[in-house]
């Protein structure tokens, strides 16, 4: 699934399309795609994993769930959910992706102090949103979008590896400092995932995600699904320590070796 970071990358390579009016819209999308046509586009945002695209009056939201993707100015030999024409051949082009309408404004529609990667993220606000869910898994809260809007699995499992926090611990249990320490790296290794995707380099610093073994312990690291939120985890049972006494025990364990192969966008 991609994460907020890749997002933000979208939204900085499609910035030229900005002022341009929509020639054609086709695809197999159920919205309303005649209704684009001739509009111009006023913005393109992104808020956590959603990308926008602001129109006079309403908006496009593009949500690319598992395994969303998409072409600028090319195609892909493969359904197309959503593709919109412009002037001189350009066209955005986006597959196996939710797209819906959204009417109201984007300010109205999006907390934007809630993106851990927005100029406007209120670590205040995270921290207490936090403590309003003292029963919930460090797992399952790190991936709840109305508190980190663009976290995704990755970071996930990163972060909790960075502050040594252990992905079955619960929030209320955790020391106030961890659950500092919890919203600051949540918006710190965002940014870094952001910089070294656009550096081509993500995975070579991955120290958790997919890994077999922990860079500290230097012991096998432990995959498991778990949580609500049931994706996968990898992280160490000897260095991460686990803060209160869950009673969720883990829901599938995953087979060594059977790691999806299929991230389009990370
Ligand atoms: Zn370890």
């Amino acid at each position: 699934m991609p994460e907020g970071p890749s997002l933000v990358i979208l939204r900085e390579l499609v910035q030229p399309f900005k002022g341009l009016h929509v020639l054609d819209a086709h695809g197999n999308s159920k919205i309303d795609k005649a209704r684009l046509i001739g509009q111009r586009i006023v913005a393109l945002r992104t808020w956590g994993k959603h990308f926008l695209i602001e129109f006079h009056g309403f908006s496009v939201r593009i949500h690319f769930l598992m395994f969303g993707s998409y072409c600028i100015n090319e195609r892909k030999d493969k359904p197309v959910r959503l593709s919109l024409g412009f002037a001189r051949g350009r066209e955005l082009n986006f597959y196996t992706c939710a797209v819906r309408y959204i009417e109201r404004g984007l300010d109205q529609e999006y907390d934007w102090t809630g993106d851990v990667l927005s100029n406007t993220w209120d670590a205040a606000a995270a921290r207490r949103k936090l403590r309003n869910m003292p029963d919930t898994l460090v797992c399952d809260a790190l991936l709840d979008q109305n508190v980190f809007a663009g976290v995704g699995n990755i970071i996930k499992n990163e972060v909790l590896f960075r502050i040594r926090v252990h992905p079955l611990s619960t929030i209320g249990a955790l020391p106030a400092r961890k659950l500092s320490e919890l919203v600051l790296q949540a918006r710190q290794y965002s940014f870094e995932f952001l910089e070294w995707k656009k550096a081509f380099v993500l995975k070579q610093h991955w120290l958790a995600h997919t890994k077999r073994t922990c860079p500290r312990c230097n012991i096998p690291l432990t995959k498991a699904h778990l949580g609500t939120t049931n994706r996968r985890s990898f992280y160490c049972e000897r260095c991460q320590v686990r803060y209160g006494a869950s009673r969720l025990a883990p829901v599938k364990r995953a087979r060594a070796g059977a790691a999806s192969k299929r991230v389009k966008l990370s």
